[in-house]
């Protein structure tokens, strides 16, 4: 019989009425024997996350700070629950030693990683499963990529019969010291677990069923996406659509390991599938995502073409200013730099100045006040017509298209539009391909 692991995030853990969920979704299928967990999350809008409090505790013992205060809410959360669902698993010895190591100045990233642990250790204890510590067993470089030797390591660990609960979001590094994922961190446990054991699927617990076509806040109540390939989701994560930690793609991905997200609080709800290939009978298009607060960097200059080294100077300029670009879309005598605001800070008019040195445009601005918007599909580039459908649809909503750039994966058409427009342009796309 294969396996399956189940990642449960901070909502699914909150409290206990969440861990008993956990339980009668890990009780309908005898193949979930891997479950990994985050620290309790929100119960309700204005709480705390404990790793927040973790956080918050490590500050406070930094500047010399007492901590008792933001400490007691995270042993009352603990052992709240524990109560709850009568657990005992020496949890408050746990709780104490956790408190100790904070005053005694521990490492922020061991001090961020007790949730996971004090959670993993909590919810072992009642689904009465052996709890597989990963301090030792997965180990992460120091550009925070995860070595390959974790997967021999934690493969070796997670043999036998049974269920066994993983903390999430920390391993340690090369030389020891405990370390841990960038927040979010746990969906990459749950996909590092998955490869390791060698599962049939990784199954994300959260609490909405799967990813939506597109965002909810622009687009009145949005179809969800049953079936996504791993590249799709990258180009949406990277616009900006997130309800799944972009670097957990990476260990499943290698391994063709499906990822199912599913909702704890819906069980029964198919949620999305992450997969390397779908068929098209889902619609070519599967997500919209949209980004604002880009500036262009226009530039025009008579016989551009001609000019050789034009656009290595061009980038240098920005490169000294430490500046990542976007999008590059280039005509015959015109270029077109789109940067995100966040990226050109302050520095517009000293990079007007060194293009207007280096370059001798004809003009050179800078325009702020766009958004880009991409529209994702797998075979998209074998499909005539869809471009026409959606500049189509732009045209009919009266928005004015001032970039287009379809980029070299053939899977993504960006278009860039004034921010008045962003909504109008996101609904429109929306309704030319995934309106009922
Ligand atoms: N608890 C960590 C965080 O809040 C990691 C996770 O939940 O995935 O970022």
């Amino acid at each position: 019989m294969g396996s399956i692991v189940c990642k449960f995030g901070g909502t699914s853990v909150a409290d206990a009425a969440q861990i008993r969920k956990i339980q009668s979704i890990l009780r309908a299928d005898p193949r979930r024997r891997y479950v990994v967990v985050s620290a309790p999350g929100k119960r309700s809008k204005d709480d705390k996350k404990v790793t927040d409090l973790l956080y918050l505790c490590h500050e406070l013992a930094s500047a010399g700070l007492p901590i008792s205060e933001a400490f007691h809410l995270i042993r009352e959360r603990f052992l709240g629950i524990a109560k709850e669902l009568g657990v005992r698993a020496d949890l408050e010895r746990r709780i104490q030693e956790v408190e100790q190591g904070i005053q005694g100045k521990a490492s922020r990233d061991w001090v961020a990683s007790r949730g996971e642990y004090l959670s993993a250790v909590l919810v072992a204890e009642y689904l009465q499963a052996r709890f597989v510590d990963t301090e030792k067993l997965i180990k992460i470089r120091e550009d925070g990529r995860v070595d390959e030797s974790t997967y021999g390591l934690l493969g070796g660990a997670l043999q036998g019969e049974g269920m066994f609960v993983v903390p999430g979001f920390y391993g340690s590094t090369l030389d020891g010291r405990v370390k841990t994922f960038s927040r979010g961190g746990s969906d990459i446990t749950g996909a590092i677990v998955a490869r390791a054991a060698g599962s049939e699927v990784y199954e994300n617990w959260t609490d909405v069923s799967g990813f939506l076509m597109t965002d909810p806040r622009i687009v009145k109540d949005p179809r969800p996406m049953r079936r996504v390939t791993y590249r799709e989701i990258r180009e949406l994560a990277y616009m900006g659509a997130n309800v799944f930690h972009e670097e957990a793609i990476f260990p499943v991905y290698a391994a063709r390991i499906p990822i199912n997200i599913r909702n704890t609080n819906a069980p029964a709800d198919p949620g999305t599938l992450i997969v390397n290939e779908r068929s098209l009978e889902d619609g070519v298009v599967v997500g919209i995502a949209g980004k604002q607060g880009f500036s262009i960097i226009f530039i025009e200059k008579m016989l551009m073409n001609k000019e050789v080294g034009f656009g290595r100077r061009l980038f240098s300029i920005l490169e000294a200013h430490g500046i990542s670009f976007e999008h590059a879309p280039s005509g015959i005598d015109t270029m077109s730099v789109i940067v995100a605001d966040s990226e050109l800070k302050d520095k517009s008019h000293i990079l007007l100045e060194e293009m207007q040195k280096e370059l001798s445009p004809d003009s050179v601005e800078i325009l702020p006040g766009y958004a880009l918007i991409a529209t994702v599909g797998e075979g998209m580039s074998h499909h005539p017509g869809i471009a026409g459908r959606l500049f189509g649809a732009l045209g009919q909503a009266g928005v004015n298209v001032r970039i287009i750039d379809q980029g070299s994966s053939e899977i993504n058409i960006i278009v860039g539009v004034e921010s008045k427009d962003y909504e109008k342009a996101v609904n429109a796309i929306y309704q030319a391909f995934c309106g009922k």
